[in-house]
């Protein structure tokens, strides 16, 4: 089971939170100043990041806050959480990869 560090309550099962989007967008200061496609894109564009994306989460079955996560999407694993309003920490360097397992000269199975 993935393990998620709330910033509030520390380390609790995936089961207890929710996912919430993209994290560090600001609503538009003067929203009947945009027309519908810049409206539009406020409201449904977002970032389909491969690799290190900040996104919004809530603990919705432990605390109820909401907070925001660094999150590798290639693995799946939560790099840092913070609080709302924090700013976003710098993405640690990823770990090297693992080197591939070598073949047998023969081709058969290892
Ligand atoms: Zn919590």
């Amino acid at each position: 089971m993935l393990i998620i560090v709330c910033p509030y309550c520390g380390k609790r099962p995936e089961i207890e939170f929710s996912y919430g989007g993209q994290a560090h967008l600001a609503r538009p200061a003067r929203p009947s100043e945009l027309d519908d496609a810049q409206w539009a894109e406020y409201l449904y564009m977002r970032n389909n990041t491969k690799g290190v994306y900040a996104e919004r989460w809530r603990h919705s079955h432990g605390c109820g806050r909401f907070f925001n996560a660094l999150r590798d999407t290639t693995t799946d694993h939560f790099l840092a959480t913070y609080e709302v309003g924090a700013p976003q920490p710098a993405a640690p360097k990823p770990a090297a990869p693992r080197p591939a397992a070598p073949h047998p000269p023969d081709g058969s199975a290892p």
